[in-house]
């Protein structure tokens, strides 16, 4: 998401979408919109799908492989941790995702017979936007930076907002914007491209992320993001989301990030910008040793 993104987020979402769309292979790592997969193993997909994103949304080099934690748990199929061990972890961080026992969506808006949820989308919020100012000293700490507020619109319209369906913020504050049974859709992959078949096969959580102006770029733009692109405490609550919204679809999820999945495409986001999978994968792996310690 960016600051244009929330707008054009409520512009997108109401557009009537054919529930079929042509068989074919769509975008950077290739959607399949018949089998509603991309192209290749969960870890291909992953691999495809977490290549570093530049400034502007220019692709970063290419991954030689997945990180550690990654691939253990795609390609040699770890088991997932039990939900009651999940569970154990969420209460005692205080983070709660709208409980682990409910379900996560499926495909095609829902229907009962569509694969459920699969993918793990990181975005980065592109807010709060700073114009030509520059960033708040303490950028994690920064009680605007840190506000769910402009996400959680009041009288806002239901179908269009929150956007997402989890929120983090730089503290590692987790915030239910839609709850994870709902079919939602934020990415123009998505809303653009494969239409209602893709609705509910997505699972969203924006990272929260402030923007300023490129002043080398003309006229209004968010092209800058902070460096280091996120704090600590959202990569290893990010990791623990993961793993929750993984527990909670019975599977691992593929994670994939709002940019690569719409590269290509007309318009497409930049998020999340300066994203370190390392660190990422650090913390899951860190995570992943404290689950099975319970
Ligand atoms: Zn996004």
């Amino acid at each position: 998401m960016s600051a244009a993104g929330l707008l054009l987020a409520a512009l997108v979402q109401p557009v009537a979408m054919p529930s079929a769309v042509p068989a074919g292979l769509v975008g950077r790592c290739r959607f399949d919109t018949v089998a509603l997969s991309f192209a290749g193993s969960p870890a291909e997909q992953a691999q495809c799908l977490m290549r570093p994103l530049g400034k502007r949304g220019v692709l970063g080099k290419e991954l030689a492989r997945l990180p550690r934690g990654l691939s253990v748990v795609l390609k040699r199929g770890t088991a997932l941790p039990t939900r009651e061990v999940v569970e154990r972890v969420l209460a005692s961080e205080g983070v709660d995702i709208g409980g682990l026992d409910g379900p996560v969506s499926r495909a095609n808006d829902g229907e009962a017979t569509a694969p459920l949820a699969r993918y793990f989308v990181i975005h980065d919020t592109s807010t709060p936007y700073y114009g030509d100012e520059p960033f708040p000293a303490d950028v994690d700490g920064d009680a605007r930076v840190n506000d769910f507020a402009p996400y959680f619109p009041v009288g806002a319209d239901p179908e269009k907002y929150p956007v997402a369906h989890l929120f983090l913020n730089r503290q590692g504050v987790v915030k239910v914007g839609q709850p994870l049974s709902r079919p939602w859709r934020a990415t123009k992959l998505e809303t653009r491209v494969i239409g209602l078949p893709a609705k509910g096969l997505f699972l969203h959580v924006e990272t929260v992320a402030p923007r300023r102006r490129d002043p080398s770029i003309a006229g209004w733009n968010d092209a800058i993001a902070p460096r280091p692109g996120f704090s600590q405490r959202q990569y290893e609550r990010l990791a623990l989301l993961y793993v929750a919204a993984s527990a909670r679809a019975g599977g691992w999820l593929i994670p994939a990030q709002h940019g690569t999945m719409d590269h290509g495409l007309e318009q497409a986001h930049d998020d999340p910008q300066n994203f370190e999978l390392k660190r990422f994968d650090r913390a899951l792996r860190k995570l992943l040793r404290r689950l099975r310690e319970r």
